[in-house]
């Protein structure tokens, strides 16, 4: 059977270490065979964004080339509807079949506003979900939602082992090197006209300074 794949959502507005630690991390800790960055579309509502999602996809592109366990998959930024992650669950499963294993990776704070996403029960019937820890967002049952916790004490494997077991269904979390960056925190110290450097790769910021990016968000 071949390993499993994590697919790992994100604005990525811009992408930082802590996405590049997460995705390396659950590759090792949950015995992926790789990951694919999936950059979210532009949300319909943001009014005149001022970096667009193809700028975003771009800085993805720079931040995980040279990672041969990393792709890119551009089909959310490139759909002409706004495109929910079920959506892109279910486009995967007909591109690879009912058999592969797909693992969403979620941090923990993302996981929490769950029950917020699209149809969002129908997830663990295309994929497993694997949370990572975050810096000030606890992963346990009583900082959850209530209907989230239900299906995290149902769902819940103690071992990764169990995302090899079988296509989806299974919620596991992993402990990853803590990291509090935030892409708020990169925007904010960006519009100041304050050093990023060290918290994203020189690459994504190279590509900012070229096109001006973040300079008055
Ligand atoms: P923003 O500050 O704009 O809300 P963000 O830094 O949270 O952005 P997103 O693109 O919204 O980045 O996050 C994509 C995914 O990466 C989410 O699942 C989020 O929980 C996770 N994530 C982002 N930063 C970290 C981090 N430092 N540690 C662990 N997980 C993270």
């Amino acid at each position: 059977m071949s390993e499993p794949l994590g697919l790992f959502g994100g604005t990525f507005d811009p992408v930082h270490y802590g996405h590049l630690r997460l995705a390396e991390e659950a590759i090792a800790h949950l015995g992926l065979g790789g990951v694919r960055w999936i950059p979210a579309g532009q949300p319909p509502h943001r009014e005149a964004p001022q970096v667009t999602a193809a700028q975003r996809l771009a800085m993805v592109h720079r931040a995980t080339a040279g990672n041969p366990r990393f792709s890119v998959d551009a089909s959310e930024v490139e759909a002409s509807a706004p495109s929910y992650t079920v959506h892109t669950l279910e486009r995967l499963r007909r591109e690879l079949g009912d058999r592969q294993q797909l693992v969403l990776l979620v941090g923990a704070d993302a996981f929490a506003g769950l029950p917020g996403w699209h149809r969002w029960r129908d997830i663990f019937a295309l994929a497993h979900v694997a949370v990572s820890h975050r810096p000030g967002f606890p992963v346990e049952t009583a900082s959850l939602p209530l209907e989230l916790a239900d299906e995290f004490n149902a769902r819940r494997q103690a071992d990764a082992s169990a995302l090899q077991a079988g296509p989806a269904g299974a919620i596991v979390t992993f402990a990853m090197t803590q990291l509090a960056i935030s892409a708020t925190q990169v925007r904010k110290l960006l519009a100041n006209d304050l050093s990023a450097r060290y918290l994203l790769p020189d690459d994504v910021l190279d590509y900012i300074q070229i096109h001006s990016l973040y300079r008055n968000a």
